[in-house]
C-alpha cells in the first residue's frame, strides 16, 4: 500500500499523534502530483491521509479519488470524520460513490465511546458529536467504513464499551479495528502506552462482543500471545501467510521467548518501539 499525505494540518491534537509533519508550514499541496503518484504507484491500495484529509477540501479529495480509481487503485481515506458534516451533500455523495467505485473504504479514527474521553484523546472538546454526524452521513450514502479504535492508556478499559456504542449509534457499521498505540512521536511514553497484558483482556472482551454481534473485527500491533482465542484476528497473520512486504516486518521483531512460541511463524513479534519502553512483552 502507498500512503499519500495530502495535507499536513489537522484539526485535532491527539495524545498518540505520531506524524512529525503535522502543522508544518510552507508545504505545497500539488494535487496533480498526488494524482500522478497514485496512478504510478506499484501498490494496489492507496491510503489518503494527512493530517486531516478533509482540510484539503472535499472537491480536491474527490478529484484525487477519481483519478486513482480510473487507474484501478483501491482507496482508503483516513479521517477523524469531524469535518464531513460541512461537506456539501452533493459532493459527499460523489465522493462516497468514487470510493465505492474503487472498492475502497473510509477508515475513521474514533477512539472513544463518549464525548469526555474523545476530548481527552483528541485534544479538542465538543467535537465528538460532529464525528458521529460524519460517520452517519457516510453510512447514509452507502460508504464502507472501518472504525479504528487506537488503544492507549487512557481508553483501553473502554474498548468493550466502544463496541456497544458503535452498535447502538451506527447500526450499519460492519467493521471495527482495535489498533494498539504505536510508541512514537508524542506517544513514546508509558503515560500513553500501556503494557500489552494490561490492555489485552479488554481487547479480547471487545473482540468477543464483535463476534457475538457478527461485526468484522481486526486487531493490530499487539502480539498473538496476548489475544487468547482471538489471536486469529491479528492483521499480520494474513500478510505473513501471503508473504507480503510491509511495515510489519520493519517495525516489529521477535525476541528470545518468541523462539519457543507456537505462533512464531505467523506472528511478527512485538513492536520495536514498544520494546524501547518496556524491554519485554
Ligand atoms: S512470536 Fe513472540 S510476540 Fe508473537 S505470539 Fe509468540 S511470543 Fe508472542
Amino acid at each position: 500500500m502507498a500512503l499519500l499525505r495530502i495535507i499536513h494540518k489537522c484539526n485535532q491534537d491527539c495524545v498518540f499523534c505520531s506524524y512529525p509533519g503535522k502543522n508544518a508550514r510552507n508545504k505545497k499541496h500539488d494535487f496533480n502530483a498526488y494524482c500522478r503518484e497514485a496512478a504510478h504507484s506499484k501498490d494496489n491500495l492507496i491510503q489518503i491521509s494527512g493530517g486531516e484529509p478533509f482540510l484539503a477540501g472535499a472537491v480536491n479529495l474527490l478529484k484525487l479519488v477519481l483519478c486513482a480509481a480510473k487507474n484501478n487503485k483501491k482507496i482508503e481515506i483516513q479521517t477523524n470524520a469531524s469535518l464531513i458534516k460541512d461537506v456539501p451533500l452533493s459532493v459527499l455523495k460523489k465522493l462516497v460513490k468514487a470510493v465505492n467505485l474503487s472498492q475502497g473504504y473510509f477508515n475513521v479514527n474514533l477512539s472513544a465511546a463518549d464525548s469526555v474521553m474523545d476530548g481527552k484523546i483528541s485534544g479538542v472538546r465538543n467535537i465528538f458529536s460532529d464525528k458521529i454526524k460524519g460517520v452517519k452521513l457516510l453510512l447514509k450514502f452507502g460508504a464502507d467504513i472501518r472504525l479504528t479504535y487506537i488503544v492507549c492508556r487512557l481508553n483501553y478499559r473502554q474498548a468493550p464499551e466502544f463496541v456497544e456504542f458503535a452498535l447502538k449509534k451506527f447500526p450499519g457499521v460492519k467493521w471495527l479495528q482495535f489498533s494498539f498505540v504505536k510508541a512514537m512521536g508524542k506517544a513514546l511514553t508509558k503515560k500513553i502506552v500501556p503494557k500489552y497484558l494490561t490492555a489485552s483482556k479488554y481487547i479480547i472482551k471487545a473482540a468477543s462482543l464483535c463476534e457475538r454481534n457478527k461485526i468484522k473485527c481486526e486487531i493490530d500491533h499487539i502480539p498473538l500471545c496476548m489475544l487468547g482465542a482471538y489471536y486469529r484476528l491479528n492483521v499480520d497473520i494474513g500478510k505473513i501467510v501471503l508473504n507480503k512486504g510491509g511495515l510489519h516486518r520493519k517495525e516489529k521483531t521477535h525476541i528470545q521467548r518468541c523462539l519457543k512460541c507456537k505462533y512464531v511463524n505467523i506472528c511478527s513479534g512485538p513492536r520495536k518501539d514498544y520494546l524501547k519502553i518496556y524491554g519485554d512483552l
